[in-house]
């Protein structure tokens, strides 16, 4: 019997590429007020180039997204002449800017209905990749646990976010089903920790994964449905 619903966030419960790239260009354009001499300095391949001088020197942050996008800005601020506190300072500031506007996101149809009704019967954790937080954007009331690779040190497909969610959750991971998109961070990561799966697939395309999930909706309204008729 499931207990546990863990959910990703990232084109799970919203699309997550248009409202990164406008994140980008919303930073972009505070850099152009607030540190000029970024643009000035370093044009699109340069500021491309940055993030893999830094994960070259720092392998470790490819797990950890926000410290990544913070570093890679400081290192660019650094290469287009800003002295290193003002790098640093210049940075974070920026950082909570792109951060702001990569929450000015739109849920996917049935997103905030579904987990009302999904917390009624199941405890519900989020397991993200990704920097988006569940508490900026007012569903952290329908989530008992609230698991990030950031804060973990390691991204799905790796056990430990999922074992870090089973553990604050208090349950077995043959208790619990993993809701996702990725055919690998999500549906082979959370198979190989134990736990029941279901394939978010909203674009309907071809399974390209190893072993496939244990079912697939490609709508969030169906998943009450199908979770009522599984026997897994
Ligand atoms: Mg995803």
């Amino acid at each position: 019997m499931i207990q546990l619903l863990t959910f990703d966030l990232d084109n799970t419960l919203w699309e997550t590429e248009p409202v990164v790239a406008a994140a980008e260009q919303t930073l972009l354009e505070w850099l152009d007020v607030h540190a000029p001499q970024f643009s000035r300095q370093l044009d699109r391949d340069a500021r491309r180039a940055l993030r893999q001088e830094v994960l070259a020197a720092q392998p470790e942050l490819r797990h950890r997204v926000t410290a990544l996008r913070i570093a890679v800005l400081e290192l660019g601020l650094r290469k287009a002449g800003y002295a290193p506190d003002d790098a640093r300072e210049l940075a974070l500031a920026g950082f909570e800017v792109f951060l702001e506007a990569r929450h000015a996101l739109t849920f996917f149809p049935h997103c905030e209905p579904l987990l009302e009704q999904l917390a009624r019967h199941y405890q519900l954790a989020t397991i993200s990749n990704g920097n988006a937080d569940v508490r900026r954007l007012g569903l952290e009331k329908y989530f008992k646990v609230i698991v990030s690779a950031d804060e973990v040190g390691l991204s799905k497909p790796d056990p430990a976010p999922f074992l870090a969610a089973l553990e604050r959750a208090g349950v077995e991971p043959q208790h619990a089903l993993h809701v996702g998109d990725h055919p690998v961070d999500d549906i082979a990561g959370a198979r190989a920790v134990g736990l029941h799966t279901l394939w978010f697939n909203r674009l309907g395309v071809e399974w390209t994964g190893t072993e496939r999930a244990h079912g697939e909706v490609c709508c969030l309204s169906e998943i009450p449905g199908w979770l009522e008729n599984y026997k897994g």
